[in-house]
């Protein structure tokens, strides 16, 4: 695959057009750190956008299937999406309203999306939502079993049509309005894991797993 994803009329950022990011390593880079992206869909001409883990893999992205599965059930060929993850990186706060912005970073991922009928292509994207979010996990717990696995309905998405956005750095005014007596900067904005709750039902004497103490993201 490309390094670059070429923007077409439908990937190409408008609006702070210099934001837009276009190749492999910054849209992957993006994907790896979320772990929700919010699928949008039409149904009968009604807009739908669901939350769900997702995870990628290699050029694709693997999501849960529950709100489209409904619908891709007579759709052999699949069904059209639109998929974004976003980060939130901080609130920037301007001298003027107008210019409070966010510093972000987001991906927007559009195409086909179809259903994964291969059990061990199901197991591969189960396996990548668990270490995409709990690096460790997947070999602790007790996997999906075949009951489980043909309950589990996940869609794959190529990745061939998608842009990237960022924002990063300080608050930009209007010139005039850096004289004005207004407190302006930005607050950075990160995920903190708290402490980890022991399962009221989980032997004392098994330890908590490093992954687990030790949980940063
Ligand atoms: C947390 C957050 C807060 C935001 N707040 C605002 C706000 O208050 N006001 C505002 O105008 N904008 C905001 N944005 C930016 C917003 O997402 C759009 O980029 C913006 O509305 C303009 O999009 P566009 O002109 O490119 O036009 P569109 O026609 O909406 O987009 C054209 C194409 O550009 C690409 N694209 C657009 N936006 C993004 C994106 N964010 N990430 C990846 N690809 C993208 C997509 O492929 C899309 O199909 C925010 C973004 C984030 C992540």
């Amino acid at each position: 695959m490309p390094e670059t994803i070429p923007p077409t009329e439908r990937t190409r950022v408008v609006r702070e057009a210099h934001r837009g990011a276009y190749d492999r390593e910054t849209i992957y880079k993006i994907l790896d750190e979320g772990y929700v992206c919010h699928v949008g869909f039409a149904a009968n001409g009604q807009p739908f956008v669901i939350p769900t883990l997702f995870a990628r893999v290699g050029d694709v992205i693997y999501f849960h299937g529950s709100a489209a599965s409904r619908m891709l059930r007579n759709v052999s060929e699949g069904i059209s999406v639109c998929i974004t993850v976003t980060l939130t990186d901080g609130f920037v706060l301007a001298r003027s309203v107008f210019n409070h912005s966010m510093n972000y970073r987001s991906v927007v991922a559009l195409g086909k999306a179809t259903l994964v009928d291969a059990p061990e292509e199901k197991l591969e994207a189960l396996r990548a939502f668990t270490e995409q979010i709990i690096p460790g996990r997947w070999d602790d717990a007790r996997q999906p079993n075949e009951k489980e696995l043909k309950a589990t309905s996940i869609l794959r998405l190529p990745l061939t049509e998608v842009s990237a956005k960022i924002r990063s750095g300080p608050v930009e005014d209007d010139a005039p309005d850096y004289a004005l007596p207004v407190w302006a900067g930005v607050i950075p904005l990160s995920l903190m894991p708290g402490v980890p709750i022991r399962d009221e039902r989980c032997d004392p004497s098994i330890p908590t797993p490093a992954y687990v103490a030790q949980y940063k993201r």
